[in-house]
Parts: C-alpha cells; sequence; structure tokens
C-alpha cells in the first residue's frame, strides 16, 4: 500500500540516510571506542549466575527482562540523566542483545523502555523529542537556539541556563522495524532529532 507519511526519501535525503546509516555500522562495529571505560576487572571475578529476585530467571550481571541488577549494586553504577528517557523496543529486538537494557540498568529513574505497540504517554505540555534521521530532523545544537522576534528582524538566542528539552524518546530497533514504529501516529507531531 502506498503511504504519504513523510519517508519517501529525496534522492538528497536517501544520501544522508545512508551516510548515517554507515556511520552507524561504523559505532556497531566499534560501540565503545570512544569512550573512557572504567577498570570492569571485578566482573571477571564474578562466577556462574544468579537467579534474578524478581523473574527467578537464571542471569549473569543483570536481568534484561526486570532491568535489575542480579549482583552487588556497588558493583554497577547508578546514573541520574538529566532528562527522562522513552526508548520503545521492537517486539523482535531481543531483550538479551538490546543495549537499551543497560540504560534502564544504569538509570532507573530515568528510563523507561517500551514493547511496540506499547507506548510512553505523551502529555501536551512535556518538552519531548523523537531522537531519529527523519528529513525534517534537525541537530541537537538546533535545540539551544531559541528565536526572538523583536519588530521586523527575527534573531537567535543560545539557551544557555536551561534544558531544551525535558524528554527524548528513542526507537531501539532494526532499521527497518524503527520505520513502521516511527510511522505510528501517536510520534506525529514530536520534534525530530538526528544524533551523530
Ligand atoms: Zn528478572
Amino acid at each position: 500500500m502506498a503511504q504519504s507519511d513523510g519517508l519517501q526519501d529525496s534522492p538528497v535525503d536517501r544520501q544522508n540516510l545512508s551516510e548515517l546509516e554507515e556511520k552507524q555500522r561504523i559505532i556497531d562495529r566499534a560501540p565503545f571506542r570512544k569512550l573512557k571505560i572504567d577498570d570492569a576487572s571485578i566482573l571477571d571475578s564474578i562466577e556462574g549466575r544468579e537467579i534474578c529476585g524478581t523473574c527467578y530467571k537464571s542471569r549473569k550481571f543483570f536481568c534484561y527482562t526486570c532491568y535489575t541488577p542480579v549482583i552487588d549494586r556497588n558493583y554497577i553504577p547508578r546514573v541520574k540523566l538529566p532528562i527522562k528517557i522513552d526508548i520503545i523496543k521492537h517486539a523482535r529486538e531481543i531483550d538479551g542483545k538490546s543495549t537499551a537494557i543497560h540504560a534502564a540498568v544504569l538509570a532507573p529513574d530515568d528510563v523507561r523502555i517500551y514493547t511496540y505497540p506499547e507506548f510512553p504517554a505523551i502529555s501536551k505540555n512535556d518538552k519531548v523529542v523523537l531522537i531519529f534521521p527523519s528529513k525534517t530532523a534537525t541537530s541537537v545544537e538546533a535545540l539551544f537556539a531559541k528565536e526572538v522576534i523583536n519588530g521586523d528582524e527575527v534573531s537567535f538566542k543560545r539557551i544557555s541556563n536551561e534544558l531544551p528539552v525535558d524528554r527524548a524518546i528513542f526507537i531501539d530497533s532494526t532499521w527497518h522495524q524503527t520505520k513502521a514504529i516511527y510511522k505510528d501516529t501517536r510520534l506525529r507531531g514530536i520534534r525530530n532529532i538526528y544524533h551523530a
């Protein structure tokens, strides 16, 4: 069925998307290359597996179903994020392989994971963005530019004393499945941001 959904890419957009996809493939090959990793050797000393206290399944380090550590909490940092993160994952995305789970384990107060068609409740007052490289997507940097209208003149002022958003929605799935979720009408009208 032909659909008019904003995803009918022009050749330029297709080129941008394939560049983004290529960058993503490089990140996927070596996802931790640019991160400073703390000493994790303590994890090598943990033998065997533990039973998750919530779902009673056998897990190592953390439970990817319940998003909780199964080893001493002290081994796993707990992070407070400046904004809330909602992750919508495709039902066919395998939990044990999803890197979204790590975010929920590390920042349990701020990260929520939804299995599509489950969806975060978005209220009108939320300053929310969708992280998605659509053709209307703007950069993170552009979020910090505030339009100032002075008579006939329009200028931009950089927002410096507050965060321009309080929630960001990510889609966690393969590129093909992502498009299916992106088309959901509940995501209409939400500003799209790409991150490079
Ligand atoms: Zn569990």
